[in-house]
Formats: structure tokens, C-alpha cells, sequence
């Protein structure tokens, strides 16, 4: 490796979330003192995810599949649906395992400040997908922050054509918190409790 390439890789790195020029630095070190079975596992392993990882072209989840396994189970619900800011967000209800729905997911949340339109937000695929399933109700599990309550409005005005219910999980998760870090129970309790909007 020359050390072109360790820099290479260092500023790679350093373009993920949360990870700055020292840390990327630190990780490269760290590659280069570890196992190099490791090494050509996760390389390889980070090669093949534009190969191997689909969005789903109906509810917009990262799967190995299109359909996604969620959208192809036919034990889920699909008068159900849950839509939520991110894929880590799908997981954490998924966690909590009394969710039998399907999942919209948005891929963040109404932000006009950081240039993020009602167009980004993959809505006329859930209106869409509301239409054709004869869904019954539409769950907003996006964040308790001004952006998440933007967004579920935004949600239930385009929504409010099809005639479908719209609800909103219920206080309980702490207001500015993340979906992803909230416990299973917690969850689980503000599901269950959803406000109709
Ligand atoms: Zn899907």
C-alpha cells in the first residue's frame, strides 16, 4: 500500500457520518494492523452492496430482494401501513414484533431550510400504494420534532383525497428523540396509543 492509497482511503472515510479525518485515519491503522482475512471480507463485503442491496419499489425499504421480504410476506397487513423517516427506524418497530403492517419509508423528513421538498419524500408512491391496497390506515411514526410534525401533516394533507385514516403515535416518545433509539417498549406503547389525526 502506498501511502496515496492509505490517503485515498482516509479521505474516503472521512465522507462517512460522524467519521472526521482523524478518526478515518485511526480506522485506515487499524486496517492495516488487522487480520487481512478481515480486511478482503469487509472490502469485499462493501464492493457488492450496490450489486446486492435494492430499494423496494413499493415501500422504499433497502432489502436483497424487490419486493422487499416485508412487502412479499403475505402474512403482513397490507391495509397497514406504517411510514417512517429512515430504514433503522423500520428495524426499531420491526424489533418491538407486535407491528404486522407493511412500512412506508421516506427516506428523511420536511425540511425546507435544508433544501427537502414535499417531491423528495416519495409521497406519490404512498398515495399510490394507499389507493391500490384499499389501505385502512396510515400510521405516522416519523420523530416528535418540528420536522416530524411537518412531515406527518404534509402525509395526512396528501392522504386526505383516499379517505384513509391517519393516526400518530402517541407522546411517550421524548420529543426531539430519535425513532431508531428509542427503546422496543417505548415503541411499542406509542403504536398502540396512536392519535387519529
Ligand atoms: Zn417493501
Amino acid at each position: 500500500m502506498s501511502s496515496g492509497t492509505i490517503h485515498e482511503l482516509t479521505a474516503l472515510l472521512s465522507r462517512l457520518p460522524g467519521i472526521g479525518k482523524r478518526t478515518a485515519a485511526r480506522l485506515v491503522f487499524h486496517l492495516l494492523d488487522a487480520d487481512t482475512d478481515y480486511v478482503r471480507h469487509l472490502g469485499a463485503t462493501v464492493a457488492a452492496l450496490p450489486d446486492k442491496i435494492f430499494r423496494c419499489a413499493i415501500c422504499g425499504n433497502l432489502d436483497e430482494s424487490n419486493p422487499c421480504h416485508l412487502c412479499a410476506d403475505p402474512s403482513r397487513d397490507a391495509t397497514l401501513i406504517c411510514v417512517v423517516e429512515r430504514i433503522p427506524d423500520l428495524w426499531a418497530v420491526e424489533t418491538g414484533g407486535t407491528f404486522r403492517g407493511r412500512y412506508h419509508v421516506l427516506h428523511g423528513l420536511l425540511s425546507p431550510l435544508d433544501g427537502v421538498g414535499p417531491d423528495d419524500l416519495n409521497l406519490a408512491l404512498l398515495h399510490q400504494n394507499v389507493t391500490a391496497q384499499q389501505v385502512r390506515e396510515v400510521i405516522v411514526a416519523t420523530r416528535p420534532s418540528v420536522e416530524g410534525e411537518a412531515t406527518a401533516l404534509l402525509i395526512q394533507q396528501t392522504l386526505a383525497d383516499t379517505g384513509v385514516a391517519v393516526s400518530r403515535i402517541a407522546a411517550g416518545v421524548p420529543h426531539g428523540s430519535e425513532i431508531e433509539y428509542t427503546d422496543a417498549r417505548t415503541l411499542e406503547r406509542a403504536l398502540a396509543d396512536r392519535k387519529a389525526m
